[in-house]
């Protein structure tokens, strides 16, 4: 049987499941006091239950169900008092969103714009859902919703009416989380193939930035590459919030393929990583290009000439990226030079331990000084035309015991490998993505599961 007829059967049992619970609990809470009801339960595996596997169990249960009339009275909402949802649109500011809820209260408008817990509700995005409960004369009583704290974190937001004025409190917020599995094949560019995988762009960010030490997304990307993709979602409400982190995914590259899968250190999940099936580390000493991949960047068409990218005989490589585009170091290390360097223009090289330096040359302006450390992906300045140049680019160069190499034909020491019971930890996550990806080779399927 096919994946997708398996998946579609599972779906079936479940959604009949659901169907004979609800019935058994509208005769059942009228006549007897007590229900019946089936749970349909997926299994949950470490990661996300393997699609073609997914266990489906009935357990029966049985649920005391409260009388008709505090059900009813649950229902109702107190006297004169309405509850109104409503959705961020784009464009929307406070005043019109207030409108649209009903509120018509200047007073807590003004709390809003001047309360540091509540601000954050004039940034919403679009699509945001805001549920407010309003008194009869238009007074706001409260109001909820989901705020991003730092980027990635979500928290409920509650605004209340009390008797000393409003109040505002942020909540921690427990996400429904689900798992997704996507894939798709480069035909123009990166973006329009996660695009038509419905492939979020935080996603398609994450894998740009997952496989940056082995693929230059912005001139090694081939026409007929394919990739694989198993990311988190964040739900609330049947509805998804956000996505969250690539737990793995596979990106084959002119015929050469690689894999990652996320694996997060027992001893402090939060410091995770990404490995390959055999538990080396994926982000290596070295990116493979120092500028940053963007949808604005990306695609072929985008490229300004073809030998961007490649090694030259001027032992150097040089992309071409209008003025202006950020340049980054490629590896942890100290600047070694900053400054003008004549036919290299505005320079900056950078050394990484003993043998190791990269050079940056051609920039319209630096951002880093001598002597000062730089992380993997800092920015150290903008791409310019200076020095013997005859428009933007940047004229990289990696230089091992001071002599220039092409990076693309050296291997460079690997930065973490797992090992011990780690290791054996990992290689029980990893047989399992691969598994996972067998399944999805050449079919694109979404799973959803808790
Ligand atoms: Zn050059």
């Amino acid at each position: 049987m096919s994946l997708r007829a398996k998946l579609l059967e599972v779906a079936g049992a479940l959604v009949s499941a659901l169907r004979a619970s609800r019935k058994t609990r509208l005769i059942s809470g009228t006549a007897l006091g007590l229900s019946l009801v089936a749970f349909g339960a997926a299994g949950v595996a470490p990661i996300a239950p393997d699609a073609a596997d997914l266990p489906v169990t009935l357990i029966v249960e049985e649920l005391p169900v409260p009388d008709l009339n505090t059900q009813i009275a649950a229902l109702s909402p107190a006297v004169g008092q309405f509850v109104a949802e409503e959705r961020v649109r784009p464009g929307d500011n406070l005043a019109a969103l207030l409108e649209r809820l009903g509120v018509n209260d200047p007073q807590a408008a003004s709390f809003i714009r001047s309360d540091a817990n509540a601000r954050p509700l004039l940034g919403l995005r679009p699509g945001r859902r805001i549920q407010a409960t309003v008194d009869g004369d238009g007074r706001l009583l409260s109001a909820s919703t989901l705020v991003t704290e730092n980027r990635d974190e979500l928290k409920r937001l509650v605004i209340q009416r009390g008797t000393a004025g409003f109040v505002a409190k942020q909540m921690p917020f427990a996400a429904d989380s689900r798992v997704e599995m996507r894939s798709g094949e480069i035909r123009s560019s990166l973006f329009a193939a996660t695009d038509a995988a419905q492939v979020p762009d935080a996603v398609a960010m994450q894998l740009v930035e997952i496989f940056s030490s082995d693929i230059d997304f912005a001139s090694d990307l081939r026409k007929g590459d394919r990739f694989q993709v198993v990311y988190e979602t964040l739900w609330e409400d049947g509805e998804m919030v956000r996505s969250g982190r690539v737990l793995a995914a596979e990106f084959r590259n002119a015929g050469k393929t690689f894999q990652a899968v996320w694996f997060g250190r027992p001893e402090d999940s939060a410091k995770g990583g990404y490995y390959d099936l055999q538990g080396k580390a994926l982000k290596k000493a070295f990116l493979k290009s120092p500028l940053p991949f963007s949808r604005v960047t990306s695609g072929f068409a985008m490229r300004v000439h073809p030998v961007s990218g490649q090694w030259k005989q001027h032992k150097g490589i040089d992309f071409a990226a209008p003025t202006g585009t950020p340049i980054r170091a490629t590896g942890d290390g100290v600047i070694e030079f900053a400054g003008n360097a004549g036919g290299y223009g505005n320079m900056v090289v950078v050394r990484h331990g003993k043998s190791y330096s990269t050079a940056y040359a051609h920039m319209s302006r630096i951002a880093a000084r001598r002597g000062g450390r730089v992380s993997q992906g800092e920015i150290i300045g903008y791409v310019g035309s200076t020095g013997w140049s005859t428009g933007p680019h940047l004229h990289y160069e990696f230089r091992i015991n001071e002599i220039a190499r092409d990076p693309n034909s050296i291997v460079v020491p690997q930065a973490v490998a797992l090992a011990g019971a780690e290791l054996q930890q990992f290689r029980r996550v990893a047989a399992d993505m691969g598994h996972r990806f067998a399944l999805m080779a050449g079919d694109s399927v979404q799973v959803a599961a808790r």
